[in-house]
Protein backbone atom coordinates (compact mmCIF):
# COMPACT_ATOMS: atom_id res chain seq x y z
CA UNK A 1 0.00 0.00 0.00
CA UNK A 2 0.99 3.56 -0.66
CA UNK A 3 -0.10 6.46 1.21
CA UNK A 4 -0.20 10.26 1.05
CA UNK A 5 0.69 12.67 3.13
CA UNK A 6 -0.74 16.25 3.35
CA UNK A 7 0.79 18.75 5.52
CA UNK A 8 -0.48 22.05 6.61
CA UNK A 9 1.26 24.49 8.98
CA UNK A 10 -1.09 26.84 11.64
CA UNK A 11 -0.04 29.72 13.23
CA UNK A 12 2.82 31.87 12.49
CA UNK A 13 6.67 31.73 13.15
CA UNK A 14 7.22 35.29 14.36
CA UNK A 15 8.92 35.45 17.69
CA UNK A 16 6.79 34.71 20.96
CA UNK A 17 5.24 37.78 22.63
CA UNK A 18 5.81 40.37 19.65
CA UNK A 19 2.69 42.13 18.71
CA UNK A 20 0.24 39.88 16.27
CA UNK A 21 2.32 36.94 16.51
CA UNK A 22 0.73 33.48 17.40
CA UNK A 23 1.53 31.69 20.72
CA UNK A 24 2.13 28.13 18.97
CA UNK A 25 3.74 27.07 15.48
CA UNK A 26 2.51 23.37 14.31
CA UNK A 27 1.75 21.61 11.47
CA UNK A 28 -1.07 18.85 10.79
CA UNK A 29 -0.22 16.05 8.88
CA UNK A 30 -2.93 13.90 7.17
CA UNK A 31 -2.10 10.41 5.98
CA UNK A 32 -3.96 8.46 3.71
CA UNK A 33 -4.23 5.60 1.37
CA UNK A 34 -5.65 6.04 -2.22
CA UNK A 35 -9.28 5.11 -1.08
CA UNK A 36 -9.51 7.05 2.06
CA UNK A 37 -8.17 9.57 -0.23
CA UNK A 38 -10.79 9.48 -2.49
CA UNK A 39 -13.35 9.26 0.48
CA UNK A 40 -11.64 12.47 2.07
CA UNK A 41 -11.98 14.52 -1.27
CA UNK A 42 -15.21 13.81 -1.58
CA UNK A 43 -15.88 14.97 1.98
CA UNK A 44 -13.87 18.47 1.28
CA UNK A 45 -15.97 18.97 -2.09
CA UNK A 46 -19.20 18.70 -0.17
CA UNK A 47 -17.56 21.05 2.65
CA UNK A 48 -17.05 23.32 -0.58
CA UNK A 49 -20.64 23.35 -1.68
CA UNK A 50 -21.75 23.97 2.00
CA UNK A 51 -20.09 26.63 3.04
CA UNK A 52 -20.19 27.85 -0.79
CA UNK A 53 -16.67 28.69 -1.54
CA UNK A 54 -16.03 30.20 -4.88
CA UNK A 55 -14.26 27.28 -7.52
CA UNK A 56 -10.66 28.06 -8.32
CA UNK A 57 -11.11 29.54 -4.77
CA UNK A 58 -9.37 27.56 -2.05
CA UNK A 59 -11.17 26.50 1.26
CA UNK A 60 -9.49 27.39 4.51
CA UNK A 61 -9.92 27.66 8.27
CA UNK A 62 -8.79 31.07 8.13
CA UNK A 63 -11.52 32.53 5.58
CA UNK A 64 -14.35 30.23 5.65
CA UNK A 65 -14.76 28.54 9.02
CA UNK A 66 -15.31 31.38 11.00
CA UNK A 67 -18.61 30.18 12.89
CA UNK A 68 -18.29 27.57 15.87
CA UNK A 69 -21.35 25.97 13.88
CA UNK A 70 -19.25 25.81 10.32
CA UNK A 71 -16.01 24.42 12.26
CA UNK A 72 -18.13 21.85 14.31
CA UNK A 73 -19.85 20.92 10.51
CA UNK A 74 -16.39 20.31 9.41
CA UNK A 75 -15.05 18.12 12.17
CA UNK A 76 -18.02 16.37 12.75
CA UNK A 77 -18.01 15.50 8.45
CA UNK A 78 -13.90 14.81 8.51
CA UNK A 79 -14.54 12.59 11.94
CA UNK A 80 -16.40 10.42 9.30
CA UNK A 81 -14.14 9.54 7.41
CA UNK A 82 -12.80 6.35 7.50
CA UNK A 83 -8.59 5.27 7.16
CA UNK A 84 -7.45 9.27 7.65
CA UNK A 85 -4.42 9.36 10.37
CA UNK A 86 -3.68 12.79 11.32
CA UNK A 87 0.05 13.94 13.45
CA UNK A 88 0.29 16.67 14.97
CA UNK A 89 3.14 18.68 15.99
CA UNK A 90 3.47 22.16 17.90
CA UNK A 91 5.58 24.33 19.53
CA UNK A 92 4.66 26.99 22.35
CA UNK A 93 6.50 29.51 21.28
CA UNK A 94 6.93 31.53 25.00
CA UNK A 95 8.32 27.62 25.90
CA UNK A 96 11.33 28.12 23.69
CA UNK A 97 13.81 30.21 23.43
CA UNK A 98 17.49 31.19 21.59
CA UNK A 99 17.87 30.46 17.68
CA UNK A 100 14.93 28.64 17.14
CA UNK A 101 12.60 31.82 17.89
CA UNK A 102 14.78 34.33 15.90
CA UNK A 103 15.58 32.44 12.86
CA UNK A 104 12.47 31.98 11.19
CA UNK A 105 13.88 29.65 8.44
CA UNK A 106 15.77 26.97 11.30
CA UNK A 107 12.26 27.02 13.52
CA UNK A 108 10.06 26.52 10.30
CA UNK A 109 12.50 23.55 9.68
CA UNK A 110 12.45 21.53 12.87
CA UNK A 111 9.07 21.73 13.53
CA UNK A 112 8.78 19.95 9.85
CA UNK A 113 11.78 17.63 10.55
CA UNK A 114 9.43 16.41 13.70
CA UNK A 115 6.32 16.28 11.80
CA UNK A 116 8.46 14.32 8.93
CA UNK A 117 9.71 12.19 11.29
CA UNK A 118 6.27 11.30 12.96
CA UNK A 119 4.65 10.88 9.23
CA UNK A 120 7.55 8.15 8.33
CA UNK A 121 6.95 6.43 11.63
CA UNK A 122 3.44 6.60 10.82
CA UNK A 123 3.75 5.42 7.83
CA UNK A 124 5.71 2.48 9.05
CA UNK A 125 3.04 1.47 11.29
CA UNK A 126 0.52 1.25 8.90
CA UNK A 127 2.72 -1.49 6.94
CA UNK A 128 2.88 1.29 3.93
CA UNK A 129 5.27 0.23 1.17
CA UNK A 130 6.03 3.55 0.79
CA UNK A 131 4.78 7.43 1.09
CA UNK A 132 4.76 10.76 -1.00
CA UNK A 133 4.93 13.56 1.37
CA UNK A 134 3.66 17.35 0.51
CA UNK A 135 4.44 20.02 2.56
CA UNK A 136 1.93 23.14 2.06
CA UNK A 137 3.83 25.88 0.14
CA UNK A 138 4.81 28.44 2.15
CA UNK A 139 5.10 32.28 0.84
CA UNK A 140 8.12 33.25 1.23
CA UNK A 141 10.51 30.39 2.45
CA UNK A 142 12.71 28.92 0.07
CA UNK A 143 12.18 24.99 0.43
CA UNK A 144 14.92 23.34 -0.66
CA UNK A 145 17.48 23.69 1.39
CA UNK A 146 14.76 22.21 3.56
CA UNK A 147 14.01 19.51 1.60
CA UNK A 148 17.77 19.03 1.74
CA UNK A 149 17.83 19.24 5.59
CA UNK A 150 15.13 16.89 6.47
CA UNK A 151 16.63 14.64 3.81
CA UNK A 152 19.87 14.48 5.17
CA UNK A 153 18.82 14.23 9.09
CA UNK A 154 16.06 11.48 7.68
CA UNK A 155 19.49 9.58 6.66
CA UNK A 156 21.47 9.99 9.38
CA UNK A 157 19.18 8.83 12.33
CA UNK A 158 18.53 5.26 11.54
CA UNK A 159 15.51 4.74 13.42
CA UNK A 160 13.52 6.97 10.88
CA UNK A 161 12.24 4.50 7.71
CA UNK A 162 13.35 7.56 5.01
CA UNK A 163 13.28 4.59 2.55
CA UNK A 164 9.89 4.26 2.76
CA UNK A 165 9.34 7.98 0.63
CA UNK A 166 8.35 8.17 -2.46
CA UNK A 167 8.55 11.48 -3.46
CA UNK A 168 8.69 14.84 -0.97
CA UNK A 169 7.38 18.12 -1.99
CA UNK A 170 5.96 21.70 -1.28
CA UNK A 171 3.15 21.96 -3.45
CA UNK A 172 0.42 24.96 -3.60
CA UNK A 173 -2.98 25.33 -1.74
CA UNK A 174 -4.53 24.99 -4.67
CA UNK A 175 -3.32 21.63 -6.35
CA UNK A 176 -4.72 18.92 -4.25
CA UNK A 177 -8.03 18.91 -2.52
CA UNK A 178 -6.80 16.81 0.63
CA UNK A 179 -3.93 20.12 1.05
CA UNK A 180 -7.91 21.81 2.18
CA UNK A 181 -8.36 18.73 4.41
CA UNK A 182 -4.60 19.31 6.15
CA UNK A 183 -5.54 22.94 6.49
CA UNK A 184 -8.36 22.27 8.78
CA UNK A 185 -6.98 20.03 10.62
CA UNK A 186 -4.34 22.29 11.32
CA UNK A 187 -7.15 24.91 12.04
CA UNK A 188 -8.62 21.97 15.25
CA UNK A 189 -5.33 22.77 16.42
CA UNK A 190 -5.18 26.27 16.70
CA UNK A 191 -8.98 26.58 17.83
CA UNK A 192 -7.85 24.07 20.74
CA UNK A 193 -4.67 25.82 21.70
CA UNK A 194 -4.88 29.98 20.83
CA UNK A 195 -7.38 31.59 23.13
CA UNK A 196 -9.35 33.62 21.94
CA UNK A 197 -11.68 36.66 23.35
CA UNK A 198 -12.06 35.68 27.20
CA UNK A 199 -9.06 33.65 26.75
CA UNK A 200 -11.09 30.92 25.83
CA UNK A 201 -9.85 27.61 23.54
CA UNK A 202 -12.20 25.49 21.43
CA UNK A 203 -10.95 21.92 22.08
CA UNK A 204 -14.00 20.31 20.82
CA UNK A 205 -13.24 20.46 17.43
CA UNK A 206 -9.87 18.54 17.63
CA UNK A 207 -11.84 16.36 20.67
CA UNK A 208 -14.25 15.29 17.44
CA UNK A 209 -11.44 13.66 15.19
CA UNK A 210 -9.38 12.97 18.03
CA UNK A 211 -9.78 8.88 17.37
CA UNK A 212 -8.11 9.88 14.39
CA UNK A 213 -5.01 11.08 15.61
CA UNK A 214 -2.54 8.62 15.84
CA UNK A 215 -1.64 6.23 19.04
CA UNK A 216 1.73 5.20 20.08
CA UNK A 217 1.87 3.22 23.56
CA UNK A 218 -0.88 2.22 25.94
CA UNK A 219 -3.13 3.90 22.88
CA UNK A 220 -1.69 7.40 23.66
CA UNK A 221 -1.01 10.04 20.99
CA UNK A 222 2.12 11.82 22.43
CA UNK A 223 4.23 12.14 21.27
CA UNK A 224 3.58 10.11 18.06
CA UNK A 225 0.88 12.07 16.79
CA UNK A 226 0.32 14.27 19.21
CA UNK A 227 3.69 15.88 19.76
CA UNK A 228 4.55 19.23 21.98
CA UNK A 229 7.23 21.34 21.86
CA UNK A 230 9.56 22.05 24.04
CA UNK A 231 8.33 18.77 25.57
CA UNK A 232 5.56 16.40 25.69
CA UNK A 233 4.14 17.56 29.00
CA UNK A 234 3.03 20.55 27.49
CA UNK A 235 0.51 18.33 25.28
CA UNK A 236 -0.61 16.07 28.50
CA UNK A 237 -0.88 18.79 30.69
CA UNK A 238 -3.30 20.40 28.82
CA UNK A 239 -6.77 20.07 30.42
CA UNK A 240 -8.72 19.13 27.66
CA UNK A 241 -6.47 16.04 26.66
CA UNK A 242 -8.72 13.25 26.21
CA UNK A 243 -5.80 10.51 26.66
CA UNK A 244 -6.72 8.25 29.57
CA UNK A 245 -3.18 6.83 29.54
CA UNK A 246 -1.45 6.59 33.05
CA UNK A 247 1.51 9.10 31.88
CA UNK A 248 -1.35 11.79 30.91
CA UNK A 249 -2.91 11.20 34.05
CA UNK A 250 0.01 12.01 36.02
CA UNK A 251 1.09 14.96 34.66
CA UNK A 252 -2.22 16.37 33.76
CA UNK A 253 -2.86 16.07 38.30
CA UNK A 254 0.80 16.89 39.09
CA UNK A 255 0.98 19.76 36.44
CA UNK A 256 4.93 20.24 35.20
CA UNK A 257 5.66 23.61 34.30
CA UNK A 258 8.82 23.16 31.98
CA UNK A 259 11.57 25.84 31.89
CA UNK A 260 12.45 27.27 28.57
CA UNK A 261 14.89 25.59 26.35
CA UNK A 262 18.16 27.31 25.02
ZN1 LIG B 1 -1.63 9.71 27.15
Amino acid sequence: MILHAYIDETGDRGQSGKPKTSPIFGMAAVIVSDAAAARLRAVIRHLRETFRVPDGTVMSWKNHLKTHHRRQYAANSLAAVEGVTIVYVYCQKDRVSGSYVYNTERFYNYVAKMTYTNVMWAARGLDAEGIHTRFGHVRGHDHLPTKEYLQREARLDRRVPHDLERGLRWVSADRYLESQAADLYGGFLKAALWPGEFGLVEPQYIRTIWHQVRRGDEGCPVPLGFMSMPSNELARALPWNPCDCSVCNSIRVVGSPQGPIH
